[in-house]
């Protein structure tokens, strides 16, 4: 599979594990869940590929600052909104933002 480009793919929040994948195939491309903060305050950002195959991967987000272990991304803290950074590569798939609640490829 080459990575493609797509118009801007909304991000929704799906709280809810089994709505969220089933069997590990996201359900929603673009969907985000996100656990919650270790010790370090740390998060999973599990999110399934915007391109559209249903797959699903975990970045390491801190809210409001980049966890020192890398790869790591800033989590703007919101759910309805939310940003990354830096840009997210799921590689082989797509490459872009995540932006003001909007996956949009580079
Ligand atoms: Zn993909």
């Amino acid at each position: 599979m080459s990575e493609v480009k797509t118009p801007p793919v909304r991000a929704q929040h799906i709280p809810d594990k089994a709505a969220f994948h089933i069997g590990g195939v996201g359900q929603v491309p673009g969907s985000f869940r996100i656990g919650e903060p270790d010790d370090d305050g740390e998060r999973y950002f599990w999110y399934c590929c915007p391109c559209g195959c249903g797959s699903i991967a975990p970045l390491t987000v801190g809210e409001g600052f980049k966890p020192a272990d890398g790869p790591s991304w800033t989590w703007n803290g919101s759910f309805d909104a939310p940003e990354l950074t830096p840009s997210v590569h799921h590689r082989g798939h797509w490459h872009g933002w995540l932006r003001n609640g909007e996956w949009v490829s580079c």
